[in-house]
């Protein structure tokens, strides 16, 4: 790094010159070219890391793209400053996928590089200080204190130091003031050190040094010597006694963790001693983040029906390379993507396995783990840069050759993937909503493994409609597994109808006759209870009783979520809160109720009603810890809870034994929600929650509370006819122009001014109606939320054919027209999201 502003400037030889195209992390439509300087030239290729000036002021990591030979025509091409890595970090492969994802997903491919890049991979700078050259203390007109002297001091010792540095130093916390006196008396320079942002975890390890750990007689010798320095001695005999050396000289090499011996109540010091006198020395090692685990041997016995599903994939895959596996809950997926994540392994693929959320899928990950050990890689969303880092060197070096996580993984470094395994495919947290790429993890990773020749499995008990539609067309191949494995049976379901109880006075704190004996029995029986429902906070909102005020965010256009922890009033949309008021702010009266149900007044609910069982909560506000559900998943499996409430979180991927009963308290929220998707989603989400019930011997019971027990969707839900509700729902989408028989784009105007961002909108529309394609549009509307963070929000709506080049073409003149938008006069300061394929 520190060649940054040196030699890079060096004059350059007209002659033969070479450029590389670069990628920058930055929101612009297009490609940089800087010239590579003469030395750098046999040091780089496409995917490395280099530094490069960008605008005036900003030093930026980008990625060679290409290497080539001509000179931009527009501008004079900037030197590359330095190179950061010694091989590429990013391979062709990837750069053609972000290529892609880019066109696909109208975005820049800046943007894509940034999601694509954990940003312990990029670049961040650090203040330094140094002694400034021309500085002398004798000659110095200023007097310096105490605390500047010992900066100075260590300045003279070590070239350069950070903030913190110099915090340690003096033993304070805050040095702004130092510093600017040391620059004002010009005794040092204040620089910005550009330095990669990840670092290794280094461990501080203490071991013998020769000739001890060979030779016995200097051991004795030095034992003799130490015999009146007991705290010495002991050190040395407990290093002994850890490592036998004198045995096998060889072990001396792995040294000894510091720890051992300040856990064992000895001194710091004696050890500074040791080494001080050159018997022990102390030296630092990287060590990884991750706990090593080895494999366990586990034996794999598929049962007839996992054996046959298996069987029928491997035959589908020697003519499909995208296949659907309609597994029922429980019914033992989980299996089968061993069994051939093993295959592919022994062939030299790497494999990948994408997992909604890795938290809420613990057993899963701990399944795998037993079974691949260390050479499986775990991308949790909520890792640290440091963690992505390791994950991604891992994958690099080859440690990992197979990789269990989350949407973001679809960027990892893969150069041979062999298999990919999507499994929930229909969760809609593939789908990255902001910033862009507004990507779906699902489909992106189809074009992934294209690119690979590898083959994919999409897996769900509750297939989404897009991937059904692709089997039933035979585009992917399908297999359906319709057992549940060990011959559990499905869970029974039974409706209850919240009004017929309301009427004759049974509805108890939300929870019917019915839903209360059911829960009463399960506790009885020791068993454990999850009921669903989501909608996190105490209550969706909250209403004056006489005038009918709802409280709304100031910044968005929503009602605020009544949360009773903090007695707080929160947008779930800006994180705004506020204290509720004592008394209606439009009529003053003091009778401001809590309205509708959230998980906070069901746990409190449950708590009134059940008072000898013990109950909690699984939602966004319990788990924001990185091992908040860890936590609360391992209190529920060792039966320290009774019941589990909680949100769409406890439909994922849960399998305990003694879950016998689920309850689902308000089917109809789920159900009329203002979205094409509303019928699939629901089915998806009864069915998912349904199936945690009863997995094992016991039979499992799930208990519908709703207004309306007649709708269809319940007949089809309850018989687990998929294919029926599929049908009904499909000629409805045929016949209304939804997805998958069209291909939708939602673009939408932003702006904190209604009038402009409305304005801006119609142009826009007026203007895409021009696009020469075979289209509907629509809008453009307010959006289904009219305001969030002071922006209006406007959509248009754009419906395009599936077939052809329709698609592409709408997009490459949307692209230009977005352009036009952003310098239009009219419209400054408006922003423009598209969102492809939109959820
Ligand atoms: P799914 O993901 O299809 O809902 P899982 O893979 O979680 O189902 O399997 C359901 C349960 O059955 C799990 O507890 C799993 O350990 C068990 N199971 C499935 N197949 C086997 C098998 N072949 N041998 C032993 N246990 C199995
Ligand atoms: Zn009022
Ligand atoms: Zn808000």
């Amino acid at each position: 790094m520190e060649s940054l502003f040196g030699d890079a400037y060096a004059p350059q030889d007209s002659k033969s010159n070479l450029y590389a195209d670069i990628i920058m992390p930055v929101p612009i439509p297009k490609m940089f070219t800087y010239k590579i300087p003469r030395n750098f030239a046999d040091e780089i290729g496409i995917g490395y890391r280099v530094i490069v000036q960008f605008g005036l002021k900003k030093v930026l990591t980008g990625i060679i793209a290409k290497v080539h030979q001509k000179a931009p025509k527009e501008y004079e091409a900037k030197p590359i400053l330095d190179v950061l890595d010694t091989f590429a970090t990013v391979n062709p492969l990837q750069i053609k996928f972000w290529v892609w994802m880019a066109e696909y997903y109208c975005c820049h491919i800046g943007e894509v590089m940034n999601a694509a890049l954990p940003s312990g991979l990029k670049l961040s700078s650090q203040s330094k200080i140094q002694l400034n050259p021309s500085y002398d203390s004798d000659q110095s007109p200023y007097p310096l204190d105490a605390r500047e002297e010992i900066i100075l001091q260590a300045l003279a010792s070590k070239k350069e130091l950070s903030y913190e540095e110099c915090e340690d130093l003096l033993g304070i916390k805050s040095i702004q003031g130092i510093i600017k006196s040391l620059i004002i008396k010009e005794a040092i320079l204040v620089f910005e050190k550009v330095m990669e942002k990840y670092s290794p975890k280094v461990e501080s390890r203490i071991r013998l040094c020769p000739p001890y750990f060979s030779d016995i007689k200097a051991l004795e010798s030095l034992f003799k010597e130490l015999a009146n320095k007991p705290k010495q001695e002991e050190i040395l005999l407990k290093y002994l006694q850890e490592i036998p050396i004198y045995q096998k000289p060889e072990l001396n090499i792995k040294g000894l963790d510091k720890k051992v011996f300040t856990d064992a109540g000895m001194t710091g010091s004696s050890i500074k001693t040791l080494i001080k006198n050159g018997v022990l020395e102390e030296y630092k090692i990287i060590i990884s983040r991750f706990e090593e685990m080895n494999a366990t041997e586990e034996k794999i016995i598929l049962s007839t029906e996992q054996d046959e599903a298996l069987q029928q994939i491997k035959t589908q895959f020697e003519e499909k390379n995208t296949l659907l596996l309609h597994g029922i809950t429980g019914s033992g997926k989980t299996e089968i993507y061993i069994q051939l994540i093993n295959e592919a392994l022994d062939s030299g693929s790497q494999v990948l396995l994408l997992l909604p959320e890795i938290a809420l899928t613990t057993h899963m990950v701990s399944r795998l783990r037993k079974v691949f050990g260390s050479k499986m890689g775990v991308y949790h969303s909520k890792y640290s840069d440091n963690e992505r880092v390791e994950v991604w060197n891992g994958v690099l070096s080859g440690k990992f050759s197979f990789v269990i996580g989350v949407r973001s993984s679809i960027f990892l470094p893969f150069d041979s993937l062999g298999l990919v395994i999507v499994d929930e495919e229909h969760e809609s947290s593939y789908k990255q909503y902001d910033p862009a790429p507004r990507f779906q993890a699902r489909d992106a990773v189809l074009m992934l493994a294209w690119l690979h020749q590898a083959k994919t499995i999409l897996g769900s008990a509750t297939p989404s409609f897009e991937s059904y539609y692709n089997s039933r067309t035979k585009k992917y191949g399908y297999v359906f597994l319709d057992k549940r494995y060990g011959g559990a049976s499905l869970p029974q379901y039974q409706l209850s109808d919240i009004l017929v109880d309301k009427k004759k006075n049974l509805l108890k704190l939300d929870f019917t006759r019915l839903m209360r004996e059911k829960i009463q029995e399960t506790l009885n029986k020791q068993e454990q209870v999850l009921i669903f429902q989501n909608r996190r906070g105490y209550a969706p909102y909250i209403a004056c009783d006489d005038c009918g005020w709802i409280p709304e965010c100031e910044h968005c256009d929503v009602s605020l979520t009544y949360h009773q922890f903090g007695e707080e009033m929160r947008c779930h949309y800006c994180g705004f809160k506020e204290k509720v008021p004592r008394v209606c702010p439009a009529c003053g009266s003091g009778k401001l109720g809590a309205v509708g149900l959230g998980t906070e007044r069901i746990e409190e609910s449950l708590s009134l009603l059940f008072p000898e069982a013990r109950v909690a909560r699984m939602d966004l506000d319990t788990t924001r810890s990185k091992y908040g559900y860890q936590r609360l998943l391992e209190e529920f499996g060792a039966g320290n809870i009774d019941i589990l409430v909680g949100t769409q979180m406890i439909t994922k991927g849960l399998d305990f034994e003694k879950v016998t009963l689920v309850g689902i308290l308000d089917a109809d929220r789920i159900l009329f929600f203002p979205d094409f998707r509303a019928g699939e989603r629901a089915f998806q989400q009864i069915t998912q929650v349904a199936g945690r019930a009863g997995r094992r011997e016991k039979q499992g019971t799930v208990i519908i509370q709703t207004r309306k027990p007649d709708q269809a969707i319940f007949g089809q839900v309850i018989s687990g006819d998929y294919k029926n509700f599929y049908l009904q729902e499909m000629a409805e989408r045929q016949r209304f122009f939804y997805p998958p028989f069209v291909k939708i784009i939602k673009i939408s105007t932003r702006h904190k001014d209604y009038k402009t961002a409305e304005k801006a909108a119609r142009h826009l529309h007026n203007l895409m109606g021009d696009i020469q394609v075979k289209k509907i549009l629509l809008g453009p509307e307010k959006g289904l939320v009219g305001k969030i963070k002071n922006q209006y929000i406007y959509e248009s709506f754009a419906k395009l054919d599936k077939s052809g080049n329709a698609q592409a073409h709408f997009k490459h003149e949307l692209q230009g027209l977005l352009m036009e938008m952003q310098a239009h006069k009219d419209f400054r300061g408006t922003r423009f999201v598209v969102d492809v394929d939109p959820y």
